[in-house]
């Protein structure tokens, strides 16, 4: 985030996430790309940190911030040391915040302390085989049975879908009723019947573990749904804006990233007895770079305040996604062109960055459902 937004609290606290990635995370990156998933450590770790627990309440073992701009500063951490596939954010912008506001004080004492300090990791679980945009169509379902519900069905493409303790679930309560039948509920990974498949090949985000998960008859006490069952299409919509805003807070801080290395790599390289940044052509890419970065993080910054103040609409925070995504794809590919042949090869953070981008269009609601929710709110 700009200065002009952070006290003195804040950029201490920035300072000594920023240490943490550079020492704990970056260092070992790359090998944990190649496992496919980040060590458990890495979690404990992270929960000393308080990483996992600023929105947490302290009575529960959180830092009780109640101060999205700490969320926003690990977000923007990660991304300036290129690692965007640790789930913090998951756990941070989406688990959490589910968490926070309806469960019953009981299971919070019971689940917020281990997911402050980094025990229990959390997944969001709402894309189905056949149900993504179109969430509606959720076939995975949870029937009430005495003073529990019995779940059966599958979700995929589940980010911290191997190592998850447990998993927020959208389902249907009463598949009849459309929305209306959709209920939120948790699923925990020691219930017999809930098991994962194989963790996904995918061509970016090699850090973060995405997997298919399975429901076969899984009991779930009735606590264990969130707020009030048939109300999930609500809570999801309530819960939207602020996890598509993390993906725009990690686009931009990932761009800027980028655009830092190229600047170097730019006057390092030389062709033609000049460095390659002072061809014109070179020179006016880095030029409308450093612009649409200065606009993107301008903006970014304002939605952080709205979403602190309350006031952040659901379309602007699709705005944010669609747009800061596009932005962050098309700096990205811009950068590893200026690298040349060396931006294509795995050892240049450039070539990480372009894998790893490109699904930023894509989850969190794909750019064409951000449109669509943009459009119908100028009342098409
Ligand atoms: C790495 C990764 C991690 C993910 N993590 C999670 C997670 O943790 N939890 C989770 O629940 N999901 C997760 N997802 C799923 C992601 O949110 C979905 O992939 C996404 O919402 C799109 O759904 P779909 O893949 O079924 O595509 P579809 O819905 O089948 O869409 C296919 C294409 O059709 C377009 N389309 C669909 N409807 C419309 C429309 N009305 N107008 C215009 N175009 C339309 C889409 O934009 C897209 O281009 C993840 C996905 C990936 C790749």
């Amino acid at each position: 985030m700009q200065e002009k937004y952070l006290t003195e609290e804040h950029i201490m606290f920035r300072d000594a996430i920023r240490a943490f990635m550079e020492q704990e995370i970056e260092p070992h990156y790359e090998k944990w790309e190649k496992a496919g998933q980040v060590p458990r450590e890495l979690w404990l770790k992270a929960g000393e940190m308080g990483i996992l627990s600023t929105m947490i309440p302290e009575e529960y073992g959180g830092l009780g911030l109640e101060d999205y701009r700490y969320n926003a500063i690990i977000a923007e951490e990660l991304a300036r040391v290129n690692a965007t596939g640790p789930g913090f954010a998951i756990q941070n912008d989406i688990v959490v915040p589910y968490l926070l506001r309806y469960l019953t004080d009981e299971q919070k004492k019971r689940i917020l302390p281990k997911v402050a300090t980094g025990e229990w990791i959390g997944a969001l679980g709402m894309s189905e085989p056949a149900a993504g945009s179109d969430l509606q169509r959720l076939k995975t379902n949870a029937i009430k049975s005495g003073d529990h519900y019995i779940l059966n069905g599958s979700k995929t493409f589940i980010s911290n879908g191997m190592m998850c303790d447990f998993v927020v679930l959208a389902v249907k309560t009463n598949p009849e009723l459309g929305a209306k039948g959709m209920s939120m509920l948790i699923a925990e990974r020691t219930m017999e019947g809930f098991s994962n498949g194989e963790n996904l090949d995918k061509i970016g985000l090699k850090g973060q573990d995405t997997a298919e998960l399975f429901f076969d008859n899984v009991k779930i006490p009735e606590e264990n749904i969130l707020g009030e069952a048939g109300h999930g299409f609500y809570y999801l919509m309530n819960n939207l804006p602020q996890e598509r805003l993390s993906i725009a807070i990690t686009g931009v801080a990932n761009a800027e990233a980028a655009l830092e290395w190229t600047i170097q790599y730019c006057k390092e390289r030389i062709a033609f007895g000049k460095q390659i940044g002072s061809f014109q052509h070179s020179r006016f890419k880095l030029a409308e770079m450093h612009t649409e970065l200065t606009i993107a993080r301008s903006f970014v910054d304002e939605c952080i305040m709205q979403l602190n103040e309350k006031t952040l609409t659901a379309e602007k925070a699709a705005m944010a996604k669609y747009w800061v995504s596009d932005l962050q794809c098309k700096v990205i590919d811009n950068c590893l062109q200026l690298h040349g042949g060396y931006g294509y090869m795995n050892e240049y953070k450039i070539a990480r960055a372009f894998r790893d981008s490109r699904v930023q269009k894509i989850y969190g609601g794909t750019n064409e459902i951000m449109k669509e929710i943009i459009g119908r709110s100028m009342g098409f």
